[in-house]
């Protein structure tokens, strides 16, 4: 099986106690939130759990902590809330990419359809 390497956006956005970094919140690097989730939703889900996060924040229930991608980037669902509530400062090549709209619907499918195997990007 062919390996994809992709870069999981936890990485960036929590601290070594699994939450969100204080300092992203509320620092939105992009003009419209609605822009990111609409490429959110776009992403494969790549994996089937039951469990959900409940946000640090403001109490509420995040969304699952099922995986999506965009054959670049790999996100939890519930990272949507923190981009609707909490204006989370997203990783700079991730935003681009959003704005640029580079999601590679074959390549996710691929990655979806198990036909590649994903491992994850070492900083
Ligand atoms: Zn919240």
């Amino acid at each position: 099986m062919k390996k994809h390497i992709v870069k999981d956006i936890l990485n960036y956005i929590l601290t070594e106690n699994d939450i969100i970094k204080p300092d992203l919140i509320n620092a939105s690097n992009y003009k419209d939130a609605n822009e990111v989730i609409n490429y959110l939703k776009k992403g494969g889900k790549i994996s089937t759990v039951s469990s959900e996060r409940q946000c640090e924040y403001c109490g509420e229930l995040a969304g699952s902590i099922n995986y999506y991608t965009d054959g670049t980037w790999v996100w939890p669902e519930w990272l949507s809330h923190y981009v609707i509530k909490h204006q989370i400062k997203l990783p700079f090549d991730f935003v681009e990419q959003i704005i640029n709209n580079n999601y590679d619907g074959e390549l996710v499918q691929k990655i979806v359809n198990q036909e590649l195997e994903i491992q994850f990007y070492e900083e």
